[in-house]
């Protein structure tokens, strides 16, 4: 193999060819990243400077203090000086270690750390990196709001890619495909294990890559900071304590579903000790003391056997990520039947259409009376800073909006912004629920066969809160904003 190598990195040139000898120069001053290309001046192929003998990278030292300003400038002069560089050809010879010039390194390794830190400490669920006809725009995710956080030189774009792709197990050349993969991170003052999903997708201007933060959410959020009502909270609790029988959560997507089961199951575990196994597509969260299997289930075949393995594994309690068809209604059903309290979630809109969801997948009406112990209905606000939150007073109109014409005129709160929630009025996010117990009556009206609309009238009946009472409390405590609640669309 030559001893002369190309590299390029990201910008769309090629450099060189230069002497191992300085690429390792390089590689120590943190110039040249791991996630680089290169080839040997002999050979066609790319491959990644991680793979060439005799390289030593530099993969740590995460700079996560340097400021916007200074980590710009140096990337900027990197590319510049590699710019110079590949003029004045046969550079191979050359005696210059220009692009040392930079004492801060446009390191891609600390760029990274450093997005991904920001992330993790305002709390994000997700972050993006969106290339732009001539910039990289860089994203946050916050309580469910999309928000710039920085642009960076479309130089930047390729090491960085290359970068979260090696971190994620992605196929470093494979640019025309969209991948998936994962990776854990350490982040936070007390560097947590923080689980970390990736897409990537080719796009006219390059390749995206979006990171969500899996753990975040789920971990700030326990059962009593969900935001249940007290009565809310006590039937749940009651719940995740029996024996056997089904408690199903519904809602849309990023409604928080997973959040609420995961504080079912710390809650289940610190109360009543036993041995509780999930199956979950993708495990979102570690739960010390719970055997968690990931499963794929769009392998349906595979989905489906682990949940009949899992019965024969003998737990007390199952966690299944989501029920989505007859076969995996019919397990959960069974394993409710059979002593095992079952947690999982289904798609509709509200606690009563769990129970004709399950009917319409095919399950007996009298097995959904017999195994169905709650259905909870979730959607989840944000929640107003309470620094700087503004009072007004309701109006009529959105009195008769909130079905409460009587609150006409009470006090609510719009958003205002401050320091502490970076202007944005709102700081995290809470719950609204509504809790359905299966009870006697309820059961017999099952079994008959009744409609959604029977269902909602018995619910009222004895007095359950529906998602649009405790939106209406929530409003009216000054927890959340009504222009927030509309967003959510539970009216
Ligand atoms: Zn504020």
């Amino acid at each position: 193999m030559s001893d002369q190598w190309f590299f390029e990195i990201g910008d769309g040139n090629t450099y060189g060819p230069y002497p191992l000898e300085k690429l390792q120069k390089w590689a120590a001053s943190g110039n040249l990243m791991p996630t680089h290309r290169v080839r040997s001046a002999d050979s066609e192929e790319w491959i990644i400077a991680a793979y060439v003998p005799g390289l030593e990278l530099t993969t740590t030292a995460p700079e996560l203090h340097r400021s916007k300003e200074q980590e710009t400038k140096s990337i900027a002069s990197f590319v510049r000086g590699l710019g110079k560089k590949s003029k004045s050809k046969g550079g191979a010879a050359g005696d210059n270690d220009s692009l040392q010039v930079s004492s801060e390194p446009p390191d891609i390794v600390s760029l990274c750390d450093e997005l991904l830190e920001i992330s993790f400490r305002r709390g994000a669920s997700d972050l993006h990196i969106d290339p732009e006809k001539s910039v990289v725009l860089v994203q946050l995710r916050v309580d469910g709001i999309l928000e710039p956080l920085r642009k960076l030189p479309k130089s930047v774009l390729g090491p960085l890619i290359g970068r979260l792709k090696v971190l994620s197990g992605m196929d470093i050349a494979e640019r025309r495909l969209p991948q998936d993969g994962r990776f854990v991170a350490e982040l936070g003052a007390d560097r947590r294990k923080i689980h970390i999903r990736s897409a990537c997708l080719p796009t006219t201007h390059g390749e995206r890559i979006t990171l969500r933060l899996l753990a975040l959410e789920t971990e700030q959020l326990t059962l009593n900071r969900l935001g249940m009502s007290e009565s809310a909270m006590k039937t749940f609790a009651q719940h995740t304590g029996q024996k056997q029988g089904m408690v199903l959560l519904t809602g849309p997507t990023g409604s928080g579903k997973s959040t609420t089961l995961y504080a079912a199951l710390r809650h289940r575990l610190a109360h009543h000790p036993g041995r509780i196994i999930t199956v979950e597509d993708p495990v979102e969260f570690d739960v010390v003391g719970v055997a968690q299997a990931e499963i794929d289930p769009g392998d349906k075949l595979s989905f489906n056997s682990a949940l009949r393995s899992i019965l024969r594994s003998d737990p007390d309690v199952i966690m299944i990520g989501e029920i989505r068809d007859f076969d995996s209604a019919d397990i959960a059903v069974k394993a409710a039947l059979t002593g095992h309290l079952v947690f999982s979630s289904l798609h509709t809109n509200s606690a009563s259409g769990v129970i004709t969801r399950l009917v319409d997948m095919g399950i007996k009406p009298y097995q959904v009376a017999a195994t169905l112990r709650l259905c909870v209905a979730q959607r989840l606000i944000r929640q107003l800073c309470t620094e700087c939150r503004r009072p007004r007073k309701l109006s009529h109109a959105e009195a008769k909006v909130i079905g409460q014409p009587n609150a006409a005129g009470s006090t609510v709160y719009e958003p205002g912004g401050c320091k502490k929630c970076n202007g944005r009025g709102y700081r995290g996010r809470i719950g609204l629920f509504e809790m359905l117990p299966i009870d006697e009556g309820l059961a017999r009206q099952i079994v008959e066969g009744c409609d959604e609309g029977a269902i909602s009238r018995y619910a009222r009946s004895k007095g359950i809160l529906t998602l649009q009472d405790d939106a209406a409390l929530k409003l009216l405590a000054g927890a959340t904003s009504f222009s927030e609640l509309v967003t959510v669309s539970v009216w």
